[in-house]
């Protein structure tokens, strides 16, 4: 025997599914022959204990693989010191490091190469490795739980999957995708022309290898649930906000164990512990869903994309209406472009007619005597259609008449939406609600009126006009209930409902071949919103309703009521113009130098007092202008300049109580606006009083 040194001794750096980068321990010897990168760990932290994961080993001051940035190293050294006791000595400042104290598993319970993925998360988003862990896994592995039945009660019977001929695009694309064993595709097919058709060939082609499929949230996707079911039966996990904690630990072992070879799900399905993955699919991969918008602001699809990158392996981003960003990077190279120019059969698009309501004669506050007419129609001819207005809610706010009084959130600076059914006046930032009061609460008033329309009162309205239609409404309020949303699609599906209505959720996805009528109530709910994004999301979301109407042998009919007939974006949904939209758009990008002409890192400063926040402000506002030098401007800076937009206060300046204030950093070189977003964070790491939310590749600015 002989003393060790303590840089002697193995180190190992263990990840925790906390806010935090790794922190640094001592293997004992006799546990030194187990530790494996990816198995779990119990370790002394802080008074107690911890369970974490094995990021990387150190081995007599050998390390087995270099720390990327310099940046991440400095932090973790500053976290082992709070994390630990560290002992100041006269000379030299050495931390004390404890042992950790059992492993607690044979085998690497997560895949080294998620791992990777997990840790450049972390550092991407400029968050923490520790916090994309705890998003990745669920937190009941951590303490080896052996997870709930796992039995999703969905319609036990399927319909056996239809069998037909590909079509001569579809056949090529599936070649195409067949062919590679890496790389990125770009999936752009028109609506019904088949795209999950060849998703799902292409998960058949790959024999061993592994699949994740994204959809934008699953609750959206009933059918495709049954299309898997049918085409893989129990080789699928899925992943969605409905599941249980233990559902979700029974599906992540699945996965883990081999038992499944296909993880279907929304967002964190993107980080399933596979072993042996081939193939990656974000369908509707345009999806804002894709993007959390709390904790750590991660998009899946980007993540997928890092993860293809890191495993070597293939990835398939389909749209009907693809992102700018992606469609702009397909045209460069960046992902081969795979396209479907017509419907299956050769189906003809809808034709979209714009109802200009300031002149169309009108049978309620809602409908057009046009629209009524043709929903009738539809009715009398066993049809089906779908009425989509993007607000939920009966009306977006109460007001008095004598004074003008409304309603406000008193945490948020949001109006309150009127729900009919609970009779409450809901924030649908915070979920907080009021009751009502008979008489204004300033001038004691009693003429109060509802002012604007949501779901529920365009549902009230269409039913008085048609009572004997059979109308069903989805919007959030209807769907909370596990599997709701499943069922309404299926009774859809089922002819036991003439009208669907609702928000958004009525467009994604869905394949109903008996409907007729699509139809917009008041576009202008979407029109004009404050970001460079809204006309983009417009087109998206009009497009996408439009592709419901007609899939089957009926032709199909989209009606859009407004009040801007002549807004641009609707020259383009009624051509079914995707890359006329496409190069209209992408100039007013280029000339805003907005993504994909460059990158986004939004920070939002969030404050308890109004006050506090302006006068802090103050001083980080001059604090930032100290240190911009360094970074060029955007226009003269050549690539790698970063243009620091405010800081000022954000459009919604206050929630859930707290006041905000945001920054926008602009840049066209990651790197150096990585490193600006870093210099302005630095600069104000002493100010106690902000709570600071850093979001890279932003989709709201808001
Ligand atoms: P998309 O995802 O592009 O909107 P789908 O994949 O949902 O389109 O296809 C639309 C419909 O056409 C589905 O009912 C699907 O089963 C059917 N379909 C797909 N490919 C074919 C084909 N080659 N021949 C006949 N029907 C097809
Ligand atoms: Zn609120």
């Amino acid at each position: 025997m002989y003393n060790k040194t303590m840089s002697d001794q193995m180190k190992v750096n263990i990840l925790f599914p906390i806010n935090a980068n790794a922190f640094t321990y001592l293997v004992p010897e006799e546990l030194q022959s187990k530790i494996k990168i990816g198995a779990r760990v119990l370790a002394p932290f802080k008074r107690g204990k911890k369970i974490g994961i094995v990021q990387r080993t150190e081995d007599r001051g050998q390390r087995t693989e270099v720390r990327r940035q310099s940046t991440e190293d400095r932090r973790q050294k500053t976290e082992v010191r709070t994390g630990h006791k560290a002992a100041g000595t006269g000379f030299k400042k050495e931390i004390i490091l404890k042992p950790i104290e059992a492993v607690l598993d044979d085998e690497p319970l997560v895949p080294e190469s998620l791992l990777k993925l997990i840790e450049w998360t972390g550092q991407y988003y400029m968050s923490t490795a520790g916090l994309a862990l705890k998003n990745a896994i669920p937190s009941g592995i951590f303490e080896g739980k052996k997870g709930g039945k796992g039995r999703i009660t969905y319609d036990d019977e399927i319909r056996p999957a239809a069998i037909f001929n590909l079509t001569s695009e579809q056949e090529k694309a599936l070649s195409e995708i067949n062919k590679a064993q890496s790389g990125a595709f770009l999936l752009h097919g028109v609506t019904g022309s088949g795209k999950t058709e060849i998703y799902l060939r292409a998960i058949e082609a790959l024999g061993d290898k592994e699949t994740i499929m994204l959809v934008p949230e699953i609750a959206l996707t009933a059918q495709i649930i049954d299309r898997f079911r049918s085409r893989f039966k129990d080789k699928v996990a899925f992943f969605h906000s409905g599941l249980s904690p233990g559902e979700r630990i029974s599906q992540w072992r699945k996965i883990r164990n081999g038992e499944v070879k296909i993880a279907l799900g929304v967002r964190s399905a993107v980080f399933a512990p596979f072993n042996n993955l081939g193939l990656i699919i974000i369908d509707e991969e345009h999806e804002a869903s894709y993007k959390q918008f709390e904790g750590l602001r991660y998009s899946a699809r980007d993540v997928a994309l890092a993860r293809a990158k890191i495993e070597g392996i293939k990835i398939v981003l389909g749209s009907a209406t693809p992102s700018l960003e992606t469609f702009y990077y397909a045209k460069k190279g960046k992902l081969t472009y795979l396209e479907l120019t017509h419907r299956i059969e050769q189906k003809p698009m809808p034709r979209v007619e714009i109802v200009d309501m300031t002149k169309e004669e009108k049978e309620s506050l809602s409908y057009s005597k046009k629209l009524l007419g043709v929903l009738k129609e539809a009715l009398a001819n066993g049809h089906q259609s779908l009425i989509m207005l993007n607000r939920r809610g009966y009306s977006p706010f109460l007001m008095c008449v004598d004074c003008g009084y409304t309603y406000k959130c008193p945490a948020c600076s949001i109006t309150l939406t009127y729900h009919k059914d609970t009779k409450t006046l809901n924030c649908h930032y915070c979920n907080s609600f009021l009751e009502p009061q008979d008489v204004c609460p300033q001038c004691k008033g009693v003429k109060i009126k509802y002012i604007g329309l949501g779901t529920q009162r365009i549902e009230e309205e269409l039913q008085a006009l048609i009572p004997e239609l059979v109308l069903k409404r989805m919007d959030r309020d209807t769907t909370r209930k596990k599997l709701s949303h499943y069922r309404i699609v299926k009774d859809m599906e089922e002819k036991k409902i003439d009208v669907l209505l609702g928000t958004q959720m009525i467009a994604k996805g869905h394949d109903f071949p008996d409907v007729t009528v699509a139809a917009v109530v008041f576009a202008d709910v979407a029109l004009n919103l404050p970001d460079f994004r809204s006309s983009e999301r417009t087109f998206q979301l009009f497009t996408q309703l439009a592709g419901r109407a007609g899939r089957g042998d009926a032709p199909g009919e989209v009606f859009i009521q407004t009040y801007e007939p002549h807004h641009y974006v609707f020259n383009y949904v009624c051509g079914h113009n995707y890359t006329g939209f496409y190069q209209n758009e992408i100039e007013l990008r280029k000339e805003l130098a907005y993504p994909p002409f460059s990158k986004l890192i939004r920070i939002v400063f969030n404050f308890k007092s109004k006050d506090t926040a302006k006068k802090i402000m103050k001083d980080v506002s001059a604090r930032v202008k100290k240190i911009t030098p360094p970074f060029p401007p955007l226009a003269r800076g050549g690539d790698g300049g970063v243009a620091i937009l405010g800081p000022a206060p954000a459009p919604v300046e206050k929630i859930r109580n707290y006041w905000r204030w945001h920054l926008i950093l602009k840049g066209k070189n990651s790197k150096s606006l990585r490193q600006a977003a870093s210099s302005v964070l630095e600069a104000m790491r002493d100010i106690k009083e902000i709570k600071i939310d850093v979001d890279v590749d932003p989709i709201n600015l808001l």
